[in-house]
């Protein structure tokens, strides 16, 4: 999922002596000490909130159940908007400043129907999407309580979203949304992206991927009376053997291809109509992605070629569609953006040692825009994502709560 860079430079005196003044404040003090007095709180809204299903294209009922925090932890034009994103704003003491936005996904891998029990064991929770992004979704509430509860007054506004649409065929459709909507393509100066646990990462280039339905049609038919009739199981499958051999660039930047679905035929004595999988191809390089489709394609038009009728056979059309089903921008943060400054900064400050990735996530959408943005851990550690057996850790979280606080009252300019 994501992937270490190479670290960068030490962020200016004059910035970590700013953090240092902001670390002194009591008012600050009392949001830290709000996280670590409240750990049981986040813990029990996690359980809450994961056993609340949402699969891509049906968050409401979670969305429903963060707009009711938001509005609980009092923010402000707490709505839903056209796509099912739920905002809310804290504003700040400049009106008419640009905003600063947190946004966790409300969205999960997993499928209607889903079983989905959420469970605190020897002080770790389990269940599905418990990390991703039950983890993120959270940190937002814990933000939202813990300067509510000091007091915080930042000089520009903050916008909280929990946004559909980050997994899989969501495409990153909330995000899209978001940055497609006037009120807030250009009043969002610099957007953090919680995404799972993790106190370190610092996810500074968006992977792009590219993702494709492909279908192979023939004509069917009786196993024995139509044999020599164009098989697209087979067709397929010569396809996927083809293809698999194209070779990956080695980093950097690295590429990627997974074939995450098949499927095809109705019964055991009949040759399928139709065989078709699903491909996701990724790269940090759009360049990469567009070698790796033109891979597939090939792939695709020499295992239709292969196929040739037995002499005299009725049957002899075969053919494939490649549906785009996905589509998301490789992008990468400019080099000395102020977001990725600060955040080096806050890190200096609480002596967390910084880990630059790259990944695919809710920032290709802003990144591709020319906007500062980044990814980052919702605090504590999780595993086993978008398995049934994930889990969150949920020891130290405030020190990566602490790491978002900070980074956003910096980005946000509260008064000193
Ligand atoms: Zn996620």
């Amino acid at each position: 999922m994501t992937e270490s860079m190479a670290a960068s430079v030490a962020p200016s005196d004059l910035l970590r002596q700013r953090v240092g003044r902001l670390v002194a404040l009591t008012s600050v003090h009392t949001a830290f000490d709000w996280f670590s007095d409240n750990t049981r709180q986040i813990g029990d809204w996690q359980l809450e909130v994961t056993e609340i299903p949402a699969p891509p294209f049906a968050e409401t009922r979670r969305a429903e159940w963060v707009r009711q925090r938001f509005i609980e932890l009092g923010l402000k034009e707490v709505h839903l908007d056209s796509v099912g994103n739920v905002v809310g704003i804290r504003p700040g003491r400049d009106a008419g400043a640009k905003f600063t936005a947190m946004c966790a996904h409300l969205d999960t891998v997993f499928p209607h129907g889903t079983a989905i029990k959420a469970r605190r064991e020897d002080g770790r929770l389990y269940g599905p999407g418990i990390s991703d992004n039950s983890s993120g979704l959270v940190a937002l509430l814990a933000l939202a309580s813990a300067m509510k509860e000091a007091k915080l007054q930042t000089e520009s506004p903050l916008v909280f979203l929990a946004n559909v649409g980050e997994e899989g065929e969501g495409d990153l459709r909330g995000m899209r949304a978001i940055f497609g909507n006037p009120r807030w393509r250009d009043s969002i100066a610099y957007t953090l992206v919680l995404d799972g646990g993790g106190t370190e990462s610092l996810i500074t280039e968006g992977i792009g991927s590219r993702r494709f339905l492909v279908t192979v049609r023939g004509p069917g038919g009786h196993s024995w009376s139509d044999f020599g009739a164009p098989n697209p199981i087979l067709i397929l499958a010569r396809a996927i053997d083809l293809f698999s051999r194209t070779p990956i660039s080695t980093p950097p930047p690295r590429s990627a291809f997974n074939i995450g679905v098949i499927s095809g035929g109705t019964s055991v004595n009949s040759i399928p109509e139709t065989a078709s999988m699903k491909v996701d191809l990724r790269s940090a390089a759009a360049g990469e992605i567009d070698r790796l489709e033109q891979a597939l394609r090939d792939a695709l038009n020499r295992a239709v070629s292969e196929y040739h009728p037995p002499p005299g056979h009725k049957f002899a059309t075969v053919s494939y569609d490649a549906d785009l089903i996905g589509n998301r921008p490789a992008a990468t943060l400019k080099t000395n953006a102020w977001i990725a400054e600060v955040i080096r900064a806050v890190d200096v400050q609480l002596g967390i040692v910084t880990r630059v990735q790259r990944a695919s996530t809710d920032a290709n959408v802003p990144l591709a825009l020319g906007r500062e943005a980044v990814a980052i851990g919702a605090g504590g550690t999780g595993g086993d994502a978008h398995t049934l057996h994930e889990w969150f850790d949920p020891a130290n979280r405030e020190l990566g709560l602490r790491r978002i606080l900070l980074s956003a009252l910096v980005l946000s300019g509260p008064s000193e």
